[in-house]
């Protein structure tokens, strides 16, 4: 299968009056279209600074980041098209195609939830009347149809999570870059929103970069777990999971044999200090 994104010996540094800070060295690997992988690894190793370099916001110092080609694009006679490398970033069609969601819901109290999950679109002059379909269906499928007009605050945070997750899907993404999104909700909710995203992202068959520091998280979610080392981050390990039963959800898989011993896995690979 041809890959979404290709990684090639990506390095980065911070450079500031203070010095240098070394935050990813060689890092290489492959994304398959449809997806979902898990990077984890300790704090301040470089997972964010990981996802900003794919999404654009950063360049690599060295090495490239490409993406697949869409059918169409230009360029030269290649499966990818251009992404960035030192030379700087190049614009290619799956770029555009990059919703990227964070920590914070980053939802304005000054707008209703429908007028929330609209702002992507709105922004981009694409709210039609196919956008707002789109829209209202999610709404309806993912709980939130009677909140439309509600602000914010009144929705719990696990819908509010929703809430961030319909306006990112809106703008129709075909790689979704997650930065521990779950990790300001209690467990309980975290729990079920997990559930429900990861339903939601099979269902729109989206490929996912989830950076999380929740061991469980990741080997409840993901297709594959990329270990990073301690700053500067470099990949460990690459972990494939396999569970004997598919298209288990992810709270059906925290009750398998392969959790526990994935989980064991991650955790004597992260706490091995050689
Ligand atoms: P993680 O997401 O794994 O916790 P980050 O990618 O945010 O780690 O950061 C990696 C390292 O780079 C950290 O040591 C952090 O202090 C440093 N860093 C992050 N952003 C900046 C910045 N803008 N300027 C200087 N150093 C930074
Ligand atoms: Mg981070």
């Amino acid at each position: 299968m041809k890959s979404l994104l290709k990684l090639s010996d990506v390095c980065y540094a911070y450079h500031s009056r203070s010095g240098e800070t070394c935050a990813l060295e060689n890092i290489s690997f492959q994304v398959q279209p449809g997806e979902f992988i898990a990077v984890v690894g300790p704090s301040g190793c470089g997972k964010s600074t990981l996802l900003s370099l794919i999404s654009g916001l950063l360049i690599p110092e060295s090495g490239t980041i490409l993406f697949a080609k869409r059918e169409g694009e230009g360029g030269p006679p290649s499966d990818f098209a251009a992404g960035s490398s030192a030379d700087g970033p190049v614009n290619s069609a799956l770029r555009e195609k990059i919703g990227y969601m964070l920590q914070k819901d980053h939802l304005f109290e000054w707008r209703t939830v429908y007028r929330n999950v609209t702002l992507g679109l709105e922004i981009q002059h694409r709210l039609d009347d196919g956008g707002k379909a789109r829209i209202d269906k999610m709404l309806r499928d993912y709980g939130l149809e009677r909140f439309r007009d509600a602000r914010p605050s009144e929705l719990s945070g696990g819908m509010r999570q929703r809430a961030a997750l319909i306006r990112t899907l809106a703008l129709g993404p075909e790689l979704l870059l997650l930065d521990e999104p779950f990790s300001a909700l209690d467990f309980q909710t975290r729990l079920a929103v997990c559930d429900d995203v990861s339903a939601i992202l099979h269902r729109e068959k989206k490929t996912a970069l989830l950076v999380t520091h929740d061991l469980s998280e990741a080997v409840s979610m993901a297709d594959r777990i990329i270990i990073l080392t301690k700053r500067p981050a470099r990949i460990r390990k690459i972990i494939e999971l396999n569970f004997e039963q598919e298209g288990l959800s992810p709270l059906a898989r925290r009750s398998t044999k392969e959790f526990q011993e994935y989980f064991n896995l991650l955790w004597e690979e992260l706490n091995d200090n050689e």
